[in-house]
């Protein structure tokens, strides 16, 4: 776990940026969560751990993390996820479980084309495009189809 938010934090200096005590600290809270969170969320757990940031501090950090793919923010809950591919080039998409809240993030430079092409189309020139897909997770569907007979039974 700690390799990861080190990474992060190379990757925070690598863009010119000042890996602050703050700035860590916001990683770590992302890192060690699993699920997305607020930026309430975020502060509220720090403040648990004796570190005090105010919001203000808290929004900066998650939108700076956020302009240099280190964090996400997701659409369906406005929560924030760290980012889990390594600062791949390709689009960063996730698929959001409704049931349990996991997020699985995934990258495909085929799938990046062919948006960029539709939009080429209509004369349209993309600079960003997202990608969040909302459904059941593996385990989440499973465990609906094995409760299914089960009440059926009662
Ligand atoms: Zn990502
Ligand atoms: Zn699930």
């Amino acid at each position: 776990m700690a390799a990861v938010v080190d990474e992060s934090i190379r990757a925070l200096q690598d863009e010119g940026f000042k890996a602050t005590r703050s700035r860590k600290q916001v990683i770590q809270v992302l890192e060690a969560a699993d699920r997305p969170l607020t930026a309430y969320e975020i502060q509220r757990s720090l403040e648990q751990q004796g570190k005090h940031l105010n919001q203000v501090t808290v929004y900066r950090t998650l939108d700076l993390l956020c302009r240099l793919n280190l964090a996400h923010k997701l659409l369906s809950s406005g929560g924030f996820i760290k980012c889990s591919l390594c600062r791949s080039e390709s689009c960063h998409r996730f698929a959001v479980c409704q049931c349990c809240g996991a997020v699985q993030e995934f990258a495909d430079t085929g799938l990046c084309q062919h948006e960029l092409e539709f939009a080429r189309e209509l004369g349209f020139h993309t600079r960003h495009h997202v990608s969040e897909s909302t459904g059941l997770c593996a385990r989440c569907h499973g465990r609906g189809e094995a409760a299914g007979p089960e009440r059926r039974s009662d």
